[in-house]
């Protein structure tokens, strides 16, 4: 492949040898993909700007014969500086970062989630309502990597489940059960009002996302399936995840 370029969104950096960093990054035709960046924490270095965690940038990458990319170039396109400012916007981003992280292979690509990466992003820089951003986000990335559950017929009675709350989910399937199949099953019980918020959100155009907004009982019951479903698939706790929930734990929230 030798040297190429690639519109990525910049997922982690860590500081690597004496002046180097060690990136993963999310590109829009590669996908996810390990990078090193030589010298880019040396103070003059021209790299450094355009690899932050959360940056949208455009990078030179050169691929040899290690796993690892080497990154030649980088110029930021878009740094959402706003979103850094806002401790709610910048948890729900990287949480974002994390849950792609997780749910993707080196070299997995996916065009459509490095969109929703950065319309994410970008409507967190905007001030729009970060919980609703947030999990819309994780959620659609959910779906485009193959771990949407199937809310919309019960996995026992095949009926639909949308008649009859509260339905079932079955975290480590991804399955619903109706209102009278979930009895004696262990599920996450979730309200029909919150199914058909969620439901919007799968639909929402990229465009108007955040225009759906989640509140009082429906945000509290999104926020927790959403958690503890990705906590089921990808079988850890993120700690971003951990940090939103000690956010959302404090008194004055809602
Ligand atoms: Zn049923």
């Amino acid at each position: 492949m030798a040297q190429y370029q690639e519109a990525a969104i910049v997922l982690k950096s860590r500081p690597y040898r004496e002046a180097d960093s060690l990136l993963t990054i999310f590109g829009q035709t590669h996908g996810k993909t390990g990078a090193i960046a030589k010298g880019a924490r040396k103070p003059k270095s021209k790299l450094q700007a355009g690899l932050y965690p959360l940056s949208y940038t455009m990078l030179q990458l050169y691929q040899g014969r290690s796993s690892l990319a080497t990154v030649v170039g980088a110029e930021l396109v878009q740094g959402f500086g706003k979103m850094r400012n806002d401790l709610d916007a910048l948890s729900w981003g990287m949480f974002l970062a994390d849950v792609v992280d997780a749910l993707w292979s080196d070299r997995d690509a996916s065009f459509q989630t490095f969109q929703w990466l950065v319309v994410g992003l970008d409507a967190l820089n905007q001030g729009r309502s970060p919980a609703t951003v947030g999990m819309t986000v994780a959620w659609r990335c959910l779906e485009l990597a193959g771990y949407s559950p199937g809310w919309d017929v019960c996995a026992l009675c095949e009926q639909p489940t949308e008649q009859q709350g509260p339905v079932g989910l079955l975290l480590d399937q991804g399955q619903a059960l109706c209102s009278n199949c979930h009895l004696g099953h262990e599920t996450f019980k979730i309200s029909l009002g919150s199914l058909k918020t969620w439901r919007q959100w799968m639909q929402l155009d990229p465009s108007r996302i955040g225009a759906v907004e989640a509140h009082g009982r429906v945000y509290r019951e999104l926020f927790e399936v959403l958690s503890r479903y990705v906590e089921a698939q990808i079988g850890r706790r993120p700690r971003s995840l951990e940090f939103l929930e000690s956010l959302a734990a404090l008194p004055d929230r809602e």
